[in-house]
């Protein structure tokens, strides 16, 4: 009973923690990661690491280093979740 265009609130929940910067002890995303969560999974679906990267770093055209790192960690977890085709 799941509907395949919802990414499962597991990974969603993933995503934003990564987003927010995941570290020892932490286990929740901020709210304004929270928010950004779909939209972020929508473009790892596309595999555009750049675009992801500039998506977490909130830039439109670049982001740095560390957040390049986030956007890959980010696809590497979608790719890995067996409800995401
Ligand atoms: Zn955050
Ligand atoms: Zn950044």
């Amino acid at each position: 009973m799941s509907t395949p265009t919802t990414p499962s609130a597991e990974l969603l929940r993933e995503v934003a923690l990564i987003a927010c910067g995941r570290r020892e002890g932490k286990t929740r995303s901020c709210r304004s990661c929270t928010r950004k969560a779909p939209g972020l999974l929508n473009i790892a679906g596309t595999g555009a690491l750049d675009a992801l990267a500039a998506a977490v770093c909130g830039s439109l055209t670049s982001a740095c280093q560390d957040c390049r790192g986030k956007a890959e960690t980010i696809i590497n977890a979608t790719v890995d979740a067996p409800c995401v085709t």
